[in-house]
């Protein structure tokens, strides 16, 4: 395993103006709060203490128009726009020097289960540009007949989770596994496998989990004011995720940019408990509480009965800047890993990496492959 320090900039910190506020009564939630969704009926709660407080943050006002330049320079920094096979990277050394403090999961993959054992695997993987390849419409984000099998193989050797900025209905869709534990909306809307028969389970039950049920009426007042103001941006996409916006900008000029950005955070202004984080090509509008990628992870291990973590060997795959919120959990607990998906240098908080979804799959697939071989033969 590696151990470099890399300081990873906050994906908010272009609005620089994020401030802790004292704790309301309004987002207090308790085991008793919490009540299974009326469909599709399997679920029940688990008994799990959900977390008592989940703090909140004020975005604060708007920054003044020069602010905004920098906001351009993070959704580019976030957004590659040409995305150059590593062996075309005009500065090989940048390269070989990132890829030894984050070397290939696949290379190094006998490390990677030397690293894991005695220890249960539990599988966490985005989406977007990790399952799926980036496309154009993010509707056609299908994954590949190959990928689902894979997933489908990792899940009933390992508990397995899908962390993704995509709703609930959205990526189920998408994944169509019942194996699988799901985090929606960065983690938002957490649901637990609808199937009974796997191999590691332990007698957990599934589990339902919404830290941000209340903001779902201002979500979608926002979504309708973000549709009718982007509609004059050639390419914007307002995609509504249910417990955050999607603004896409993949299709839009470069040069809109600017105006794009301007344009959402004027909305955001009249709603200081949004914020405003740049993704990969979409701007991701969210309730500003204390919750992410990482605190689902954690939430999910908690759940799995994984609270000691001498007994379990997370692994999180992602490509996006919401999922160094994971990436950080991992390594700051010094348990599991790490590994980013992308084809070029990035600062990251993950250990290793792969360059594709393709790679990805074969990972899981190797994965599965040890675990069938292993001595207990996945159980
Ligand atoms: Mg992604």
């Amino acid at each position: 395993m590696t151990n470099q320090n890399v300081v990873v900039s906050d994906a908010a910190s272009g609005i620089g103006m994020a401030i802790k506020l004292a704790i309301t009564n309004s987002v207090i939630y308790t085991s008793s709060a919490q009540k299974p969704p009326p469909s599709p009926g399997s679920y029940i709660t688990i008994s799990r203490k959900f977390p008592k407080k989940i703090e909140t943050i004020e975005t604060g006002q708007i920054p003044a128009a020069s602010k905004i330049n920098a906001w351009v320079d993070s959704m580019r920094a976030s957004s590659p726009t040409h995305v150059r096979p590593a062996a075309s990277i005009p500065d090989a050394g940048d390269y070989s020097s990132w890829m030894l403090n984050h070397p290939s999961a696949i290379d190094k993959f006998d490390q990677i289960i030397r690293a894991s054992e005695g220890k249960q695997i539990v599988m966490f993987m985005d989406y977007d540009g990790t399952l799926s390849p980036i496309v154009e419409d993010p509707d056609k984000a299908f994954m590949s007949k190959e990928m689902r099998g894979a997933v489908r193989d990792a899940a009933r050797h390992f508990p397995t989770a899908i962390v993704t900025g995509r709703c609930m209905d959205k990526v189920c869709n998408f994944v169509r596994l019942g194996e699988l534990y799901y985090a929606g909306s960065h983690g938002m809307d957490i649901k637990g496998p609808a199937t009974k028969t796997l191999k590691y389970k332990k007698n957990n039950p599934p589990m339902a989990f919404q830290p941000a049920k209340e903001f779902l009426p201002m979500i979608d007042e926002v979504y309708k004011i973000l549709f009718e103001k982007t509609k004059s941006t050639e390419g914007a996409l307002v995609e509504n995720n249910k417990f955050c916006l999607s603004v896409h900008f993949r299709c839009v000029d470069e040069k809109s940019w600017a105006a794009l950005a301007e344009q959402v955070k004027l909305v955001l202004n009249d709603y200081p408990k949004l914020e405003l984080t740049p993704g990969r090509k979409v701007l991701e509008v969210r309730p500003a509480i204390k919750w992410d990628k990482g605190k689902a992870l954690e939430f999910l291990l908690e759940s799995l009965g994984y609270v000691n973590s001498d007994d379990v060997f997370p692994v999180y795959i992602g490509d996006d800047r919401t999922d160094e919120d994971a990436f950080k959990v991992l390594r700051n607990r010094g348990c599991g890993l790490g590994i980013i998906v992308s084809k070029v240098p990035k600062e990251t908080s993950a250990s290793y990496s792969l360059q594709e979804p393709s790679e990805v799959m074969w990972f899981l697939q190797r994965l599965v492959e040890w675990k069938r071989m292993s001595p207990r033969g996945g159980h």
